[in-house]
């Protein structure tokens, strides 16, 4: 599995529309979605556009690869948004990919005793992924190249 999943712009709007006729097929009609920055704000304005919900909140999270394995967490970067925001609301959450699932699972588990109800929304989820996402577009085991990450930044590092 060493060749990669490449998702271009073109079929990321027709993976972003699926993903969100499945939430609506499913009757799911939430009132807020919580996008996780920076690949989930993309999913979550498709998602908004296409559910329409105006309601969007982010969350920026960052996965930390320490030296130790063990040690592999992601945090949450300020500001973080107030539990009261999403309270009695139903939630969906939104993001690119559910790899290891640390990352939604965070999220989830900050959220999840102040909501109505919480389901996350992903356009790929990985098998090993802890977290099993309500809404997946694609299955893979690859590394996957999202077309917001494939070029590199246009300043300097
Ligand atoms: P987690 O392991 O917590 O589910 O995923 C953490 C983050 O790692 C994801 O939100 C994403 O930014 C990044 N990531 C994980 N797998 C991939 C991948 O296959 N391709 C890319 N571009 N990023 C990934």
């Amino acid at each position: 599995a060493d060749e990669r999943e490449i998702l271009d712009w073109r079929t990321y709007g027709i993976a972003s529309r699926q993903l969100a006729q499945a939430v609506a097929a499913d009757g799911y009609r939430p009132d807020v979605i919580l996008a996780i920055a920076r690949g989930g704000l993309f999913v979550a304005g498709s998602l908004g556009y296409a559910l329409a919900v105006k309601n969007l909140h982010v969350m920026n999270v960052e996965f930390y690869n320490g030296v130790d394995a063990t040690l592999d967490m992601p945090v949450m970067l300020p500001p973080v948004p107030s539990t009261v925001d999403f309270s009695a609301k139903k939630v969906l959450i939104a993001d690119d990919v559910a790899d290891t699932g640390k990352t939604i699972e965070l999220v989830r588990d900050f959220i999840q005793d102040h909501v109505a109800e919480v389901r996350t929304a992903v356009i790929y989820e990985k098998p090993r992924s802890l977290v099993k996402c309500e809404y997946v577009w694609r299955r893979t085991d690859r590394w996957i190249n999202f077309p917001w990450s494939t070029e590199p930044p246009v300043v300097d590092l």
